[in-house]
């Protein structure tokens, strides 16, 4: 099956595609199609030329450089992006912490940070997860104390992935520990992480690698203007950027990408009959899993993510998963040391963050099916 797309729509999709095959660098590119680690400089550099031609932040409202897309274009864009190997603009910033700032932000947080989030001129990294409080999150205990016009924070955050580039965090905070239900009590905060008193140390992953850290305040002093929204209300915000940080993971194109190259790896090594079965299964799950995410999308409105993007997690993790597994039997003994069994590695963390799968099957059962 291929979706049929309108004349406009093709049309559209040829320039997406046309641009992002010709204005991001090939360097960069090839790096994203055979899965290696960019660098800082390599993402900012990317998303700076996707900002400004105006394809970083579409799905921002338009003052503040959205698109007045389709939910249909904005599915081509980001699969298009995906197939050409471009770096997706940073999540925390385009999809996470932009959107909220443009739907609950004081217009001064607006103004002091909308364009500098579109264009990575700041880096932000998520404060939200802590040793004891991840898929409980609503259990988190950083305090933020208010004297003054400042809020003192102390607490330790977890998990903080590329927090070691991080420029700002934006903090899930406890300002009212006496709230009668723990959600009530917490509050979105915004940190510059140059405050005295904010210390990042990286935590090593399974393939040896430092993307994620843990973060510790102590006494950090922040300004009561860089509160987002209303004091306590921070799980309304919190739950709008969890919903739409599970539809960014779903990755479709990215795993089709990594399927077409698995089909070809076992095409070079005389295997495609061995694991055709596998490759046909994952190529017709991954379309179907394309038409649910254009199901998402069609009736996600008013900026707010349908709860079907659960659906969206799950399965999308679990293709990720299975494609890079593929890699490694295709690649046999030799994978042990190749780069593959290191995403393979890396990969068993898809199904953990962004809340874990078991969570979101539970947000499935009572949500969608209610259960
Ligand atoms: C690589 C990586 C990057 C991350 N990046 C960030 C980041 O940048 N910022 C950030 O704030 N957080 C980040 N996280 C944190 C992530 O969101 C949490 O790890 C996740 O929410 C799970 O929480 P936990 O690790 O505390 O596990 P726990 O909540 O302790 O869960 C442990 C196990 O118990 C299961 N479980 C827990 N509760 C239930 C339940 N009610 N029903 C059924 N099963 C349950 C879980 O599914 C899991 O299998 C990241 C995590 C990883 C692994």
């Amino acid at each position: 099956m291929r979706l049929q797309l309108s004349p406009e729509d093709q049309k559209f999709r040829e320039e997406m595609r046309e641009f992002f095959t010709t204005q991001i660098p090939e360097r960069i590119r090839s790096k994203v199609i055979a899965r290696q680690e960019l660098s800082k400089e390599e993402m900012v550099e990317s998303q700076q030329i996707l900002n400004a031609a105006g394809l970083a932040v579409p799905g921002w409202p338009l003052e503040w450089g959205g698109k007045d897309w389709s939910q249909l274009q904005r599915h081509i864009w980001h699969e298009e992006m995906q197939l050409a190997g471009v770096p997706q603009p940073l999540a925390f910033n385009a999809s996470m912490v932009g959107p909220v700032i443009a739907n609950f932000a004081s217009q001064e947080l607006k103004e002091r940070f909308l364009a500098k989030t579109a264009n990575l001129d700041i880096w932000w990294a998520q404060g939200f997860s802590e040793p004891d409080a991840g898929s409980d999150l609503a259990s988190l205990r950083t305090t933020a104390v208010r004297e003054g016009d400042e809020y003192v924070v102390n607490g330790q955050k977890t998990w903080t992935t590329l927090g070691q580039y991080g420029d700002w965090i934006f903090m899930l905070v406890r300002t009212d520990p006496a709230a009668p239900k723990k959600q009530q009590g917490i509050s979105f905060l915004l940190i510059d992480m140059t405050t005295p008193g904010v210390t990042v140390r990286p935590i090593e992953l399974i393939d040896g690698g430092f993307e994620v850290n843990e973060v510790f305040f102590d006494n950090v002093r922040v300004p009561v203007g860089n509160l987002v929204g209303e004091e306590n209300a921070g799980w309304t915000y919190a739950k709008f950027l969890l919903g739409n940080e599970r539809v960014g993971i779903a990755q479709v194109g990215a795993s089709q990408r990594h399927l077409a190259t698995a089909k070809e790896i076992a095409k070079e090594r005389g295997v495609l009959d061995r694991f055709a079965s596998r490759i046909v299964s994952l190529e017709s799950e991954l379309l179907a899993l394309e038409t649910t995410a254009l199901r998402v999308a069609a009736h996600s409105d008013g900026g707010k993510p349908h709860p079907a993007s659960s659906v969206l997690k799950i399965k999308g993790s679990v293709l990720i998963q299975a494609v890079s597994e593929l890699l490694m039997d295709i690649e046999g003994p030799a994978a042990t040391t190749s780069w593959n069994s290191r995403v393979f590695l890396n990969n068993r963390k898809v199904s953990i963050f962004g809340g874990s799968n078991e969570v979101q099957r539970t947000i499935i059962a009572g949500t969608i099916l209610g259960l």
